[in-house]
């Protein structure tokens, strides 16, 4: 038996519940999903019979609640410069943890947030800091995953440096994690793509955030060269990191047990880039 687990982040259209429906026709042992529309405020709130239909769904596709990560609405800024905008941002983010405590499901995948160039740096990583300590206040049973980027326009959480600036600041580190994500992190400057370069980033996410923080990870080729600051996604093998960096990655232990999600750009290929990623696991 494997112990990883590879999905994807498949469609919730037309419900919740379809994202595993979505996860076990591709062959997945983990998947991602947004619990409402990413690209809006407003949502339904999850009836019973949802709730119901998504839990007896994931039963179904023999998946289980901590290999499920899902991921928060782009519109949400936890470090955004401006009040009003913040709180907006902070209320949605509630309504977001709260949905997935409603749904079972432990964790939540978030992009930290960005200065927009209108205070530091450090001003910024305080204030999600700030805004994940009243949100774990006010909820419970979620782990709020904080996924590093590509540093793209104003975006922090790029250098393990600022995930582990906010992780310092947090008050119940039992329910905070890190998603780390290929692309974001290549083209963030991170190389992986040989065995030396591999190791050497590793140690220094081990030395500066600590592994025992990690709650998932996204598996994506790179379109854009190492430290460009663009995020763009490719398939397995297609982009600029190449095939070597997922064989090192199915094969370490640190790994083991927490969802690994593909968010490659060819859907029509996840089922094979599911097999794919398992193949290259030496027995
Ligand atoms: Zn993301
Ligand atoms: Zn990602």
């Amino acid at each position: 038996m494997s112990n990883k687990y590879v999905g994807a982040h498949t469609s919730a259209s037309g419900g919740v519940f379809n994202a595993a429906v979505n996860a076990k026709k591709i062959g997945a042992q983990a998947f991602a999903l947004f619990t409402k529309n990413q690209r809006q405020w407003a949502a339904k709130e999850l009836d019973e019979e949802t709730i119901e239909k998504f839990k007896e769904a994931i039963a179904e596709a023999g998946i289980e609640p901590k290999h499920i990560l899902p991921h928060d609405s782009y519109l949400i800024n936890l470090g955004h410069p401006e009040e009003e905008a913040r709180q907006k941002s902070l209320e949605a983010f509630i309504d977001e943890v709260q949905r997935c405590a409603l749904l079972g499901l432990d964790r939540l995948n978030f992009h930290p947030g960005s200065h927009l160039k209108k205070i530091s740096e450090e001003e910024c990583l305080d204030r999600i800091a700030e805004a994940m300590n009243i949100t774990l206040r006010q909820t419970k049973g979620v782990a709020l995953v904080l996924e590093n980027t590509a540093g793209q326009g104003s975006n922090l959480g790029w250098k393990f440096e600022h995930l582990a600036h906010i992780i310092d600041r947090i008050e119940d580190k039992s329910r905070v994690g890190v998603c780390l994500d290929t692309c974001h992190m290549f083209t963030a400057g991170y190389d992986i793509r040989t065995r030396e370069a591999y190791d050497v980033t590793m140690a220094q996410f081990e030395n500066i955030v600590g592994f025992k923080y990690l709650m998932g990870m996204h598996l994506n080729d790179s379109k854009p060269d190492l430290g460009s600051h663009v995020d763009r996604h490719e398939c397995l093998g297609k982009g600029k990191i190449g095939l070597e960096a997922f064989r090192f990655i199915m094969n370490d232990k640190r790994m083991d047990d927490i969802p690994l999600i593909l968010e490659t750009i060819d859907e029509s290929i996840w089922a094979e880039e599911i097999r794919l990623l398992y193949s290259l696991e030496e027995k």
